[in-house]
């Protein structure tokens, strides 16, 4: 059997067309890191995982034998190495099972695959605002936690969502589920964060930090409605709220639904830069089986061409809707050929980029809380045919590199759970 390293550089190889990076990117997200006690206790001292929405961890809590949940850093940061790789992040999903481990070798942090050396390894440090305390006595990391190596302050205004209360959840998702098991674990983990305590925390980073560029604003979704208010209002409050306290400090971005144009417009007013709302999953036959929620509340063909609709209202390329590259490839109701997949997603990239909107995406984590479970990771072929693809069909549009994630390519790119910003050479780029 070929060993996870060899396959690691037979990829390398097959697909040169790609910057080692991403492929090594794509590899360790799929099948996730492990940390030696050594590794761990250096962490202590850097960002740590925040567990900003979801728990992206391919085993849960409780089974985690070394207390791993609170121990390992947010990201890493892997250069050098034979693969003489440029600074490359990438998110922490913890699996002890992973072939990729952190270690202390000789005083310096390494990433090795089957025992291999790949590359060393950097933790993000701990920013100045971490340090600041809320008047809730919260911390900063939980109310307005940091990623992408600084660049992106995540807002989770609402833990849950509401697709679960009839079983009509995403089903690769686990929000609700997280927020349990994060909360039986001890962790101060809010349901609803108030207003008041955003605003607080983004005082302190306002006042401390230069670093990062943008905020999402984003939760689960609200069918009925949340603490009396519809989902549109329920969201637009904290954007207008941050924007006129510190208007245009960040791009501000949303993950919501797709919402009929006036919603759209309300939000825009707030000060809303970018929007993202995520179809998942191309295709309608994928799309209800694997959002049945979102099948029922708003349906495929409305919420595809919501999308499109709305670049009316931010401009096209403000418009990013994310999928979740994998989840076609589930054993339960998904592709089995890697090329079949991969031209199946390609035709939806191709129908949203022909009308101007770039969709990007991230690495399917098959959490074991979802109502997916367990899965075994999507190939690494797969991944580097997504991004062949991806990148191809953004070149044949003449697309401009998506706004909102920092600089593109190799040694520059910070968007840590997926390699779509690590694949676009500076040739293509033009923002
Ligand atoms: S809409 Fe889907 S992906 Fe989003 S929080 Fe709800 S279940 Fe999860």
């Amino acid at each position: 059997m070929t060993s996870s390293y060899q396959s690691l550089m037979d990829h390398c190889r097959q697909f040169d067309q790609l910057p080692a990076e991403a492929v090594l990117k794509q590899d360790i997200l799929r099948l996730g890191l492990r940390f030696s006690e050594a590794a761990m206790n250096i962490a202590a001292g850097f960002k740590p995982k925040d567990y900003f929405i979801f728990s992206f961890d391919l085993i849960e809590i409780k089974d985690m034998e070394n207390r791993e949940h609170l121990r390992v850093p947010e990201e890493i940061r892997v250069s050098g190495g034979s693969l003489e790789l440029r600074p490359t992040v990438i998110s922490t999903r913890i699996n002890p099972e992973s072939p990729y481990l952190v270690d202390l070798h000789e005083g310096k942090l390494t990433l090795t695959c089957d025992g291999i050396t790949v590359g060393e390894v950097e933790y993000h440090p701990v920013p100045a605002f971490y340090k600041e305390t809320l008047s809730t006595g919260k911390p900063m990391g939980e109310i307005a936690p940091v990623l992408e190596w600084g660049y992106l302050v995540y807002l989770t205004a609402y833990r849950m969502c509401q697709y679960f209360n009839k079983k009509e959840q995403c089903r690769f998702c686990d929000i609700n589920r997280n927020f349990i098991q994060q909360r039986k674990a001890g962790k101060t983990y809010t349901g609803i964060k108030g207003v008041d305590e955003i605003l607080e925390a983004m005082g302190h980073i306002d006042r401390l930090d230069d670093k990062s560029k943008a905020y999402t604003l984003t939760g689960g979704s609200v069918i009925t409605d949340l603490q009396g208010a519809q989902e549109v209002d329920f969201y637009i409050q904290y954007i207008q709220a941050i924007e006129e306290h510190f208007p245009k400090r960040w791009i501000a971005k949303a993950v919501v639904q797709a919402w009929p144009l006036e919603d759209c417009r309300r939000i825009k007013a707030a000060g809303l830069q970018i929007y993202h709302p995520n179809y998942e999953v191309w295709g309608k036959e994928l799309f209800a089986k694997i959002c049945p929620g979102k099948e029922r509340v708003i349906g495929w063909e409305n919420w595809i061409n919501r999308v499109v609709d709305s670049a009316d209202v931010f401009g096209p390329e403000n418009v990013i809707p994310n999928f979740v590259g994998g989840v076609e490839m589930n054993k339960e109701c998904g592709f089995t050929d890697v090329d079949a997949a991969v031209a199946h997603t390609q035709e939806g990239l191709d129908w949203f980029m022909a009308r101007g909107v770039v969709p990007r995406f991230t690495t399917w984590c098959p959490e074991p809380l979802a109502a997916l479970g367990p899965h075994p990771a999507p190939s690494l072929e797969y991944f580097c045919k997504l991004l062949l693809a991806w990148r191809e069909t953004f070149v044949h549009h003449g697309r401009k590199v998506p706004p909102g994630y920092g600089e593109p390519g190799p040694g520059r790119a910070v968007f840590s759970v997926s390699a779509f910003m690590d694949v676009l050479e500076p040739a293509y780029v033009t923002v």
